[in-house]
């Protein structure tokens, strides 16, 4: 019989709507259906389980996993430099912090207080696509609980993991960002020490790669002006 399109049949103010099928003699009795019920759960049970006995038995996930989010240590050290980027792209608005300069050396920038509030995390993974300098990743950790709304504000202590600890995301990390960026993305460890931009005094633009690293070791072998901690 040829379809009318125009008037559809699942229509439920259409008078000749039928909520229910007519169901045929075998559907009636239910046994088939029963059958292949069982059956199906027959298979089942000869196959390879995927579930796992959770918390006793620990999921590790893999480096593309993102769990919690954390700042990277770098000898002793938070490679962040309170940029503020991470902040600024979280959706959630779940980062906070404080910028700082080094006492012994006025170029570099720290956060005096960094906070990441776990009860607001998406766990998008945006601050780590943001950051310049690799000092916030996604961890593998997803076994989170708290007690309280304070104990969910994650602050330094418990954000910073040492690198190698990480390696496993740095490496992952490198691998993506290349991918994406033609291998320009790479982090440098011997970069880790910053400049202030404006300590270039011949304002070069347009350098090329190797021009800019020459700038940037100039840059760096330059002593600070001024001071701009209180
Ligand atoms: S993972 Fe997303 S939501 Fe969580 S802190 Fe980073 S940017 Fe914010
Ligand atoms: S984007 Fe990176 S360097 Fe900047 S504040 Fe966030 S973690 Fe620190």
């Amino acid at each position: 019989m040829q379809k009318n399109l125009d008037k559809p049949v699942a229509n439920a103010l259409n008078e000749a709507f039928q909520r229910e099928r007519k169901l045929s003699f075998m559907e009636k009795i239910y046994l088939p259906g029963i059958v292949k019920g069982l059956w199906h759960t027959l298979k089942q049970i000869f196959r390879p389980r995927f579930t796992m006995n959770y918390p006793e038995e620990k999921w590790t996930p893999p480096a593309i996993f993102r769990g919690r989010p954390v700042l990277v240590e770098d000898n002793g050290k938070e490679r962040c430099v309170a940029c503020g980027l991470c902040a600024r792209a979280c959706p959630p608005l779940a980062i906070s912090m404080q910028a700082n300069e080094d006492s012994d050396d006025p170029k570099e920038r720290y956060p005096n207080f960094f906070e990441i509030n776990m009860l607001r995390c998406i766990y998008c993974g945006y601050c780590e696509e943001v950051c310049p300098e690799e000092a916030i990743v996604m961890s593998k950790d997803y076994d989170i609980v708290f007690e309280s709304r304070e104990d969910a504000i994650y602050d330094k202590d418990r954000l910073l993991v040492p690198k190698e600890d990480l390696k496993e995301r740095l490496d992952f990390l490198k691998e993506y960002k290349n991918n994406q960026f033609g291998q320009f993305w790479d982090f440098q460890e011997e970069n880790n020490i910053h400049s202030v931009r404006d300590r270039d005094t011949d304002w070069n633009v347009g350098l090329s790669l190797v021009d800019m690293l020459e700038q940037q070791k100039k840059n760096d072998a330059t002593k600070a002006s001024s001071n701009w901690s209180v």
